[in-house]
């Protein structure tokens, strides 16, 4: 067997540990005959399985009795619409626009109602977070949303916008589980679970139950009601079912590693050993202000196109694959999430160090 070191942005790499526990249940999950694949989501064998993950995501994340944990299919994008569908009750909306996706569920809530963007940093190709101390928010804004990191552009938020005693609805797809949250702190959390939790098909959505009504935008369809998946305990129709499960076992997993503030050390570790690098590198450079850099995506630029494709495809051959940065940004883009170990990324740093002597 040969593991690469995957510093894919999603999806990503998951615990081994995981990997080879889901292996050897494949055929034969706890001697019901059958793979979790194969099983009904109907099934006793199922519930405990689907019951047993919203019990450690609760207990990883302190969630509170008020909160419902939704899993629901569709990505992080169909949230894009679900937020404006089920919580625009006055039409209005602010969002801070921080990179592509906070744009794009901008975009979206358009259709359904007037967003506003009240802050951006697409002046500086979104290479930092925005003052959010003090925004212009519409009185009447039925919520405030944020992208909370941003996974193209390796910056994230270091505190919580002040929203004015607004509802904060949080994409946190490249940041899930990668530090405690004070949930309270928010109407909605969700993700995409195909950057630290699981595989891809599966969001997560943590929701307070006030927001959960029959009051929401005319013609939104049934599917798209957080009340149709909340009265069901997530089981209205047949949900991604398997992710499910691997979501479970990477909940026990983070629980084993110790929970999330040993996760925050061992995040924070990780990082640091490559933003030290890039602090003192004459040729690696990363691109976003110090103060707002991402734990989880890190994107750094040689400043020559031709110097940065010979990197990435050297790596590859060595066994650092998935470095190439997203286009708008250009350069590498090493995501280092939960399951990268520190190896990785001191190995990585290796490599770079090598790479800089030999191309100077
Ligand atoms: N939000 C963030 C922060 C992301 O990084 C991504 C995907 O990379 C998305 C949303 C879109 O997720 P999905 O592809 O699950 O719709």
């Amino acid at each position: 067997m040969s593991r690469v070191y995957n510093f894919s942005a999603g999806p990503a790499v998951l615990p081994e540990e995981v990997l080879k526990e889901a292996a050897d249940e494949m055929l034969d999950y706890k001697g019901s005959g059958m793979s979790v694949m194969e099983m009904s989501h109907r099934s006793k064998v199922y519930d405990d399985i689907i019951k047993e993950a919203e019990k450690d995501i609760r207990d990883l994340m302190n969630i509170p009795d008020n909160y419902k944990v939704l899993f629901l299919q569709g990505g992080a994008s169909q949230q894009f619409a679900m937020i404006p569908m089920n919580l625009m009750k006055n039409k209005k909306a602010a969002y801070i626009i921080t990179g592509q996706w906070a744009k794009k569920a901008y975009k979206e809530a358009q259709i359904y109602g007037d967003a506003v963007a009240v802050a951006s940093s697409e002046d500086k190709t979104f290479s930092y977070i925005p003052d959010c101390s003090d925004l212009d928010i519409p009185e009447d804004a039925d919520y405030v949303y944020i992208c909370e990191n941003n996974t193209i552009y390796g910056t994230k938020y270091k505190k919580l916008p002040n929203t004015k005693g607004h509802t904060l609805v949080a994409d946190v797809s490249s940041c899930f589980l990668s530090e405690p949250v004070d949930v309270t702190k928010y109407g909605i959390i969700y993700g995409g679970v195909q950057k630290n939790i699981g595989p891809a098909g599966v969001v997560i959505v943590i929701i307070r139950e006030d927001l959960i009504t029959e009051d929401v935008l005319p013609g939104t369809p049934t599917m798209l009601k957080y009340k149709t998946h909340a009265d069901a305990d997530s089981l209205y129709n047949t949900p991604p079912a398997y992710g499910i499960y691997i979501c479970g076992k990477v909940f026990k997993w983070l629980k084993k590693m110790g929970g999330l503030s040993v996760m925050k050390e061992r995040n924070e570790e990780k990082a640091k050993i490559l933003y030290d690098f890039l602090d003192q590198s004459k040729m690696f450079h990363g691109t976003v202000v110090k103060e707002d850099r991402s734990l989880m995506n890190v994107p750094f630029v040689t400043g020559d196109k031709d110097l940065d494709a010979k990197f990435v495809k050297e790596a590859a051959d060595a066994g650092f694959v998935n470095l190439k940065g997203h286009r708008t940004v250009g350069g590498m883009r090493a995501s280092i999430y939960n399951a990268m170990p520190k190896e990785g990324v001191e190995k990585l740093v290796e490599f770079m160090k090598k790479f800089e002597a030999e191309n100077a």
